[in-house]
């Protein structure tokens, strides 16, 4: 999809993550965070493909051991050997500098290492660690992401800010000085890798907070501090929906004003749950903004007092469930179908209008009404179905319409 004339990017230096260019213009990045343990290669290696196969362009494990950092290397080679093809991310706290030159395969087979400044080490150890994973960076080719996060923001840096406010006449609040203490935390530190020799297209920074005001204050900030690729996303966002509209409120208003080149939603799992919910939320959020396509989307009215059967909703339900699962065979053969809109509506009252806007789609008839069901095909009226297997004859016509609209021209490649 084209960018969208109504987000105009803001401009930034695109990084080059093992293939995946983020910023300078360039679509908005998906990227995720297992929960398996890294130190056991199988579980994290099958939920890395997992995120990846859910579409997942970058995939971050946490390297927070010895035995972390030794299974780095055999995770890649089984992700490999399950056919995925994805960079992964290590995400260093507090003993990265000693991981990353203790296990030197590790430092190669990672694809970008995020180093928080506010967890490098204190005091005078601070600069020593976080550049010495820098000098590691930049022997291995490596960017960085400079992730600063408040819920571990450097104290010295926080710390001096908080001083020079008391002694203002007119001291601000602490969150004003706490959100500023974030973005020099970040772009202090961009600095200093680039002193030490890391090149400016080889530095993303993120700035989290778990507040969505705080976050869009934050970036906002950020973003006018240099061009460096900005990573977005909610902190600790929570459960369910609570953590889904959270991450969508905040990354929306950001991705409003055009701030964001790569986005995670950090949403907290059902014990058991699936982890690529994550995914799922992110390529939702970018493709309701128009910002990227993934999947046809389904319009479906809320259904009402003209809808009193369950029949509406599980057409709508099964249509989506269709679609899903039909993706990875029409993504292959049909180009552009991610972009194909269908509509699954509850009765006469809007079915036929919203159809018509739609790609294809459906009007159910709602109570009392004829028990027919108009399907419309590029907005006119193709057929009427009727009957017990409506759901399956609409399945069948939305196939054949895929193979139609979507089918590549002789000869084209894919
Ligand atoms: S389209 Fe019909 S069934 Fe759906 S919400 Fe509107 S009036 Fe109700």
């Amino acid at each position: 999809m084209e960018e969208s004339a109504f987000f105009p990017r803001r401009a930034s230096t695109a990084v080059d993550v093992a293939g995946v260019l983020v910023g300078g213009g360039r679509p908005i990045v998906v990227q995720s965070m297992t929960n398996t343990d890294t130190a056991d290669p199988d579980a994290t290696a099958i939920q890395i493909a997992r995120l990846a196969n859910a579409g997942s362009e970058l995939v971050r494990i946490t390297v927070n051991t010895e035995a972390a950092a030794a299974a780095v290397p055999t995770i890649a080679q089984k992700v490999a050997g399950l056919g995925v093809s994805v960079p992964i991310v290590g995400d260093f706290h507090y003993n990265g500098h000693k991981l990353l030159a203790d296990y030197p395969e590790t430092a190669r087979t990672l694809a970008k290492y995020r180093i928080n400044p506010g967890n490098v080490g204190p005091g005078r150890h601070h600069d020593d660690h976080f550049t010495a994973i820098v000098r590691i960076a930049i022997e291995n080719e490596k960017p960085v992401r400079i992730g600063v996060n408040w819920g571990s923001l450097d104290k010295d840096v926080l710390a001096e800010l908080m001083d020079a406010n008391a002694r203002l006449e007119s001291p601000r609040d602490a969150r004003e000085v706490m959100i500023d203490a974030m973005v020099e935390s970040a772009i202090r530190s961009a600095e200093l890798a680039e002193a030490t020799g890391l090149g400016h297209d080889r530095i993303i920074l993120s700035a989290k907070v778990s507040g969505v005001r705080d976050l869009v204050e934050v970036y906002r900030r950020l973003a006018v501090r240099g061009d460096y690729a900005l990573h977005l996303g909610l902190t600790e966002a929570g459960m369910g929906m609570k953590g889904t509209v959270a991450s969508t409120a905040g990354l929306a208003l950001l991705l409003a004003e055009g701030i964001g080149d790569t986005i995670r939603v950090s949403i907290t799992p059902e014990p058991g749950g699936d982890r690529t919910e994550e995914v799922a939320v992110a390529q939702q959020v970018l493709q309701s903004l128009g910002l990227r396509s993934f999947l046809p989307q389904v319009s479906s009215c809320p259904g009402c007092g003209r809808t009193t059967s369950t029949y509406f909703q599980e057409l709508a339900r099964d249509i989506q469930i269709y679609i899903r699962d039909r993706m990875p065979v029409w993504r292959e053969h049909y180009r552009g179908v991610e972009e194909m809109r269908v509509a699954v509506m509850g009765c006469v009252v809007n079915g036929p209008g919203e159809s018509k806007h739609a790609d294809i789609g459906i009007s159910l008839p709602g109570t009392f009404e004829d028990p027919v069901a108009p399907v419309f095909v590029d907005g006119a009226l193709s057929l009427t179905l009727r009957g017990d297997h409506i759901a399956t004859e609409f399945q069948e016509i939305l196939e054949r319409y895929v193979a139609q609209r979507y089918a590549a021209p002789a000869g084209a490649a894919r």
